[in-house]
């Protein structure tokens, strides 16, 4: 897969980057994309001077794995500016990309079919680096509300690991 189809597929804005052809890094689990963040502006947000200048870059590292084998990762150089004025620094926003959010739109879906499976979220976690809040957090955004009418083809299980001594909540759908 070319740089750009992998954007696209993310549904990240590639004019948000310098390099537009570059070849993917193979690792052992899978492959890394590098790409650096083009500066489209140079205001400053705090004081409104464009009197800036680069200050270093920030990596932020997206898992954006289609299959559960290989293991795909955009690695985005991440430009911060500092301003010369009031000496604050800043970063630029990436169309398509949520700061707060380092999990891709494809991978959001990967997890989504995996609530459909009988796998506990910790799994589901692990599978994707992420915490098991952050998957039951995924969970409850996707299945907000469990309408009455829908109660039998919803059906929950309990699950107690007996090592933790915790109850895992298992969701499966019939279908
Ligand atoms: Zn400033």
């Amino acid at each position: 897969m070319n740089f750009n189809t992998l954007l696209l597929r993310l549904g990240i804005d590639e004019d948000s980057f310098e390099n537009k052809a570059i070849e993917p890094i193979k690792v052992e689990e899978g492959f890394i994309y590098e790409a650096y963040q083009k500066v489209t502006s140079r205001i400053c947000p705090f004081c409104g001077s464009n009197h800036t200048h680069i200050h270093q870059h920030d990596i932020v590292e997206i898992n954006c794995s289609s299959n559960d084998y290989i293991r795909d990762i955009l690695r985005i150089y991440k430009v911060r500016l500092k301003c010369l004025d009031c000496h604050k620094t800043f970063t630029l926003p990436i169309k398509g990309l949520e700061s707060s959010d380092r999990i891709s739109y494809q991978t959001k879906l990967m997890i989504q079919h995996d609530f459909f499976k009988v796998i506990i979220f910790k799994e589901i976690g692990k599978k994707y680096d992420l915490s098991t809040a952050r998957i039951i957090h995924l969970f409850d955004e996707f299945v907000p509300v469990v309408p009455k009418k829908n109660y039998l083809t919803l059906y929950a299980l309990m699950k107690l690991n007996l090592q933790t001594k915790k109850c895992t909540k298992i969701l499966c759908y019939t279908l």
